[in-house]
């Protein structure tokens, strides 16, 4: 019957075990790494949605940029501005624009030079042109202008004769034959052809020229170079072709300076970059051309096309189509930029511009095509640093799950300590209960052969002295073990309410003890104990409770007594020693009994504790005495120590600090 009432105890308690702390762990665990991974995925979600983002913003820029040149271009083409001129305000990267007719062929301020290759100047070879040559050096400008007019003769081309002819009026007009020399040019002005340097010979005349006016009629001069500079901006200029910059750019230097000059300046200058990007451009453009791709543009709608340096953008307004050169890698760096911003420059996202052929780096979150704005381009977005990203998540989740496996192990230490507590109460509540039953067996036992013996003597049942002494001797020794129990429980009592009253005298404890040990010599109980008793002679006077000493020296004496009865011997040894806190006189109480368990020598002194050993068990206790000990010991300031061997025995030492000094003076 009491199996089942045990077996329904641990049930219940296992039930109440798994309702208050497993279930609430085992659903910590599970909300915990539910909470973990969902809290990873929401991370690379976020992470996703914000790269998205990153690539439609950075392709919704890229694509204001394009629109605005486009707007820009097409609304000063049909107000019939020209797109030449202030070219950066429309496109950064714009570094020429073509006009082609609706044939496809080159229209004006640039032309296709029709020759691509200089002709061969054959005066060059002319020993009469070397001559004329040397003579100029020599300054003999005579025989230098005649030596030119022979080498005209010579030259059947029309184009080098024109430059022969060119050389002969600047002798001329050294020798002094200006006015020869000005018929000369005259005549040399509707020339076109080109010399070797690629000057228009008939731009050189007319500079001469406006140079012979200057001399004799200042402000007709300058007019005749504005006028000169003017014509050759509003020229057209063929591609491969520079001379027309130089003669325009020499003519406003021979200007005095003034806000027309800086102005024209400005305009041959860009004038010249527009010339050089054209040449430059010129093989890519006819390979565009060659390919038809020119004409696929629609009116008003620009169709872009990538080559190795340019971007080009064509459109078709007003019958013509306008071609636009974009430098490429200006506008690639330009977006490299952009890209750079994307995510923030600390951010954990970064864009990457991603050309045809190039590898994507890393890992890719969103992409975003970049066409038609940069054909065959995208742009990439994915983590900034996606080891660290990986180890910052696995720290997360590594602190996750530490935080979830700590709060499990504090429910089971919790759990732990708490059953450990109520053991210890219910322990408790048994010593507690077993104190009464061992008090009252206690004071019965030696009440009981006390009557029984007075009964016997005053019935005179005992005849004769030697079994009437051994009746009294009974009386006496229980009247002993009765009066050393009730102060016992009285002294408990006192202690456990906090009403235990010291006397303390400063004196020789020695003289106590040796009082308590001889005391115990002629006692019943330990009277066929050999007692081994040694005190130094200087001992030094301590502060004590004599009688307070006497109770813990009977109390250790009788355990002694009570646990090492079958060894018959007990010794007594006080020293002086050097303790914790500096020197002490220590009394040793040694027996040869059972000793005690190293695990159960902290819980003797406890109150009620009786050991669970059978051997001690069967002794009659009531588990106080130590508890006592303990007290008294430490309103002495000192301490109790114990040292024991199972079956060896046991040697309980009082420690008496010589610094003590009663906290409120002799009486408390
Ligand atoms: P009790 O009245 O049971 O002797 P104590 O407080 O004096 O109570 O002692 C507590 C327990 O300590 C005892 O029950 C006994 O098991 C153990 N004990 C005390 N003194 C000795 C000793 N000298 N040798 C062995 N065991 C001892």
């Amino acid at each position: 019957m009491e199996d089942v009432y045990h077996l329904r105890g641990v049930m219940t308690a296992a039930a109440m075990l798994f309702v208050t702390a497993g279930l609430p762990g085992l659903m910590l665990v599970y909300y915990g790494i539910v909470g973990i991974t969902s809290d990873d995925l929401a991370v690379a979600a976020d992470l996703r949605r914000r790269s998205e983002a990153a690539s439609v913003e950075y392709k919704t820029d890229l694509e204001a940029t394009f629109v605005q040149f486009q707007n820009a271009a097409l609304s000063r083409l049909t107000s019939g501005q020209s797109v030449y001129t202030g070219q950066r305000e429309i496109e950064d990267a714009l570094r020429v624009v073509f006009r082609f007719d609706a044939e496809g062929a080159l229209e004006p301020p640039f032309l296709q030079s029709t020759v691509y290759q200089l002709e061969d100047q054959q005066f060059l070879l002319f020993d009469t042109w070397q001559e004329a040559l040397a003579a100029e050096r020599d300054q003999r400008w005579d025989r230098a202008a005649a030596l030119y007019m022979q080498a005209a003769r010579q030259t059947r081309s029309k184009r080098d004769r024109a430059r022969c002819m060119y050389n002969r009026a600047r002798a001329l007009d050294r020798a002094g034959q200006g006015r020869d020399a000005e018929a000369l040019w005259r005549q040399l002005i509707e020339e076109q052809g080109r010399d070797l340097y690629g000057f228009r010979v008939g731009d050189l005349a007319r500079l001469e020229l406006a140079q012979t006016r200057l001399k004799r009629d200042p402000a007709g001069g300058q007019d005749d170079l504005r006028f000169l500079a003017d014509a050759l901006l509003a020229d057209n200029w063929e591609i491969g072709r520079g001379g027309e910059a130089a003669v325009a750019r020499r003519a406003i230097e021979l200007l005095p300076s003034s806000d027309w000059t800086a102005r024209a300046r400005g305009r041959v200058d860009e004038r010249s970059s527009q010339l050089y990007w054209a040449e430059r451009l010129q093989p890519e453009l006819d390979s565009l051309g060659a390919r038809g791709r020119l004409l696929r543009a629609n009116s008003g709608s620009f169709v872009y096309n990538k080559t190795d340096t340019a971007l080009w953008a064509t459109t078709w307004t007003d019958s013509d189509q306008y071609v636009f050169a974009l430098e490429f890698e200006r506008l690639l760096d330009r977006e490299r930029l952009a890209a750079a911003t994307v995510g923030g420059p600390d951010g954990d996202i970064r864009a990457t511009l991603v050309g045809p052929d190039a590898t994507v780096p890393g890992e890719v979150l969103a992409r975003a095509s970049l066409a038609p704005w940069l054909p065959n381009w995208s742009v990439v977005v994915g983590p900034r640093d996606p080891a660290g990203l990986a180890t910052q998540q696995a720290d997360k989740r590594t602190r996750g799950i530490g935080i979830v496996l700590i709060s499990v192990a504090m429910i089971a230490l919790g759990l732990g300590l708490a059953s450990r507590q109520v053991r210890r109460e219910l322990e408790s509540a048994r010593d507690k209960s077993d104190f009464a039953a061992h008090v009252s067996h206690e004071l019965r036992s030696p009440i009981t052969q006390i009557r029984l013996k007075a009964e016997a003597l005053q019935l005179g049942l005992a005849v004769d002295d030697a079994s009437r002494n051994r009746h009294y001797d009974v009386i006496v020794r229980e009247s002993e073990r009765l009066s050393r129990l009730v102060d016992n429980i009285l002294d408990f009592a006192a202690i456990e309410k906090g009403r235990k009253r010291y006397t303390f005298r400063i004196g020789d404890v020695g003289s106590t003890v040796a009082r308590c040990v001889e005391q115990a010599g002629v006692a019943m109980e330990t009277k066929a104990m050999k007692i081994d008793f040694e005190v130094p002679d200087d001992l030094p006077v301590i502060w004590h409770d004599a009688d307070a000493v006497s109770q813990v020296m009977v109390n250790l004496l009788s355990n002694a007594a009570k646990y090492g009865q079958s060894a018959g011997w007990i010794g007594v040894q006080i020293r002086v020693a050097e303790g914790l806190a500096g020197p002490e006189v220590c009394v040793d109480v040694r027996d040869r009994g059972i000793g005690i368990a190293a695990g159960e020598q902290k819980q003797v002194f406890d109150q009620y504790y009786r050991s669970t050993d059978p051997l001690a068990r069967s002794k009659k206790g009531t588990g106080i005495g130590l508890t006592i000990v303990r007290y008294i010991m430490e309103a002495h300031g000192g301490r109790v120590g114990i040292e024991s061997t199972p079956g060896a025995g046991s040697t309980f030492t009082l420690h008496f600090p010589l610094s003590f000094v009663p906290p409120h003076g002799p009486g408390t």
